[in-house]
């Protein structure tokens, strides 16, 4: 009762910005289907990455309005959760088709508040129409197990149910894809979902839960809101929330798996990554080395595939000189320039921690063979600009080189043998993804049988799953049991029941009671 005070309590006052003297517009909250104004003093500044003006502000929500949005989802659960599977399948098939008609909205506000290039931008997008024809799938997806006459007159069969109202927590480089990916599979199971986004970039979030609300989500079943630190506590300690998805750093997810887990929720955590690459000398160079500088650079090397290190074996260390000149050629810029090959980092915080774990590695012997430091972007002037970088002459004990740089750094080792190579992949703490570039199968089987990392791939620097698959970061990565996506996902987002029965014809009864177990 207390918690649909609330709900009610917001849902009755004016849908008029309380703090009308803010020059910039408001990022809103979602419950209940309504859009609703915070009734926060706190507000954090939303900055364009490329220009650090302020585009909204995001507000950092009341204790209340977490209740009222936990309180929404646990009121739409009863009901959301006994739709029929088609019906929910249905609605998929319309989100989806309004996503694509709303594609350009969502890569314009993917731009503008994370500073992905354009063609970085759109693909994010079209990810997201991935994402939900998955979910279209969901009946043959869903599907239990069965065996008919276990025993005698008795019949087995499971249901996959959800679990009730499920939460999100999301970083901020891949604002629209990783929530969606997230509540959508969640939903489409028959849970409700609370989603906490990051406050540098929630704009794609606002458009995907409006365009769930036309599709046909009924008010509850999906819910923002937003701030940093506290809601997030707030959704590992409430107990109506029965398992929470996260996405982002070591520091939040270590807190949000432990903080979860010991209030006996299901948690499943994507954390950060060092990704290495090894370069056989047999591999196609051109491919090898365009791969190599896309993977590391692609969305400002702010992706937890990045590839971060490139391992040269035996000659192919002569291609780095290669690798240098081909990096020069990749273009910085506001991501509205459609040649922009490298937008901004995501604030000056990131530009600054980036810049200073090169200067460390640097007054610590490190050698770079590109700095992109000092870069200068016209009419971008006060952006969070780093161009490309390569790093060479590392030493393991160097924080540039344990540490997730998150910006677009390539750093360059060289070894004489595969074994070699493997060894580095195998100190390395984290298991997001590694790759091979070979042109001989024993080395790729080797590569890939020997390292203990959850994606590998093999001539293929990124190897990210489609949504079929699940997404399967190791050690370090990953915090949980199930993994995102895929049939974990789906498995995440639901428990058993099991069912057995027996039908038995009246006559073939046997009317004595037995205490042995029955086998
Ligand atoms: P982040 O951890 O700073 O933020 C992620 C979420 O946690 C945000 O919603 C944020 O508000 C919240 N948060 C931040 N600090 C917190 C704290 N101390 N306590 C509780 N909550 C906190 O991450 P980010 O900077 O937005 O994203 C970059 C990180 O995410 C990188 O480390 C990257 O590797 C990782 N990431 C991992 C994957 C993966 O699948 N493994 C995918 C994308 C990003």
């Amino acid at each position: 009762r207390g918690t649909l005070r609330y709900i009610i309590r917001l849902t009755t006052r004016p849908r008029v910005a309380r703090f009308s003297s803010f020059p910039t517009p408001t990022t809103k909250l979602f419950i209940n289907n309504e859009f609703l104004e915070s009734r926060t003093n706190q507000w954090i500044d939303l900055r364009n990455p490329a220009t650090n003006k302020v585009i909204s502000k995001v507000p950092e929500s009341t204790t209340a309005e977490m209740e009222a949005a936990v309180a929404a989802a646990k009121e739409a659960f009863p009901a959301w959760s006994r739709s029929t599977i088609l019906s929910r399948q249905q609605i998929m098939f319309r989100l989806h088709e309004l996503i694509s008609k709303n594609l350009a909205r969502l890569t314009e506000v993917v731009i503008q508040e994370s500073g992905k290039t354009r063609s970085d931008a759109e693909r994010e997008s079209l990810r997201c129409l991935e994402i939900v024809k998955h979910c279209c799938s969901i009946p043959s997806l869903h599907l239990g197990e069965s065996f008919q006459n276990i025993s005698q007159d008795m019949d087995i069969f499971t249901f996959r149910l959800p679990l009730g109202v499920t939460a999100g927590i999301t970083p901020f480089n891949f604002p629209a894809l990783i929530p969606l990916m997230i509540f959508a599979l969640s939903t489409v199971c028959g849970n409700t979902f609370v989603l906490k986004t990051s406050s540098y970039d929630p704009g794609a979030v606002m458009i995907l839960v409006e365009l769930c609300r036309e599709s046909g989500f009924p008010p509850g079943v999906v819910n923002v809101i937003h701030g940093r630190k506290e809601p997030v506590t707030f959704l590992c300690d409430h107990p109506d929330i029965k398992a929470i998805s996260f996405v982002g750093s070591d520091q939040a997810g270590n807190y949000i798996y432990e903080r979860a887990c010991k209030n006996g929720k299901r948690a499943q955590c994507n954390l950060g990554a060092k990704n290495y690459v090894v370069v056989m000398p047999d591999a196609n160079k051109e491919r090898t080395l365009s791969s190599l500088l896309s993977g590391a650079y692609g969305g400002a090397g702010q992706r937890c595939m990045s590839v971060s290190t490139a391992i040269f074996v035996g000659e192919s260390k002569e291609w780095i000189s290669e690798l240098v000149e081909k990096a020069k050629q990749f273009k910085v810029n506001g991501g509205t320039d459609p040649e922009a090959d490298i937008g901004p980092l995501i604030s000056p915080e990131a530009k600054k921690r980036v810049c200073g774990l090169l200067q460390s590695g640097v007054d610590a012997g490190a050698k770079l063979l590109l700095d992109g430091r000092h870069i200068k972007v016209k009419g971008y002037e006060k952006g969070n600009f780093v161009g490309p970088t390569i790093l060479s002459h590392v030493h393991p004990k160097m924080e540039c080189y344990t540490a997730e740089i998150f910006g677009p750094v390539l750093t360059v080792l060289e070894v004489d043998t595969l074994d070699d190579a493997i060894n580095i992949v195998r100190t390395n703490p984290y298991g997001n993804s590694t790759a091979i570039f070979t042109t001989n199968g024993a080395s790729a089987r080797k590569y890939t049988m020997e390292c203990d990392v959850g994606q590998v791939g093999v001539n293929v620097a990124v190897p990210f799953p489609n949504p079929t698959f699940s997404f399967t970061g190791s050690r370090g990565s990953f915090k949980g049991d199930l993994h995102f996506k895929g049939k974990q996902g789906l498995q995440f987002c639901t428990q058993t029941k099991t069912v057995i029965q027996m039908w038995r014809a009246e006559h073939s009864v046997s009317a004595q009671p037995a205490t042995s177990m029955p086998v």
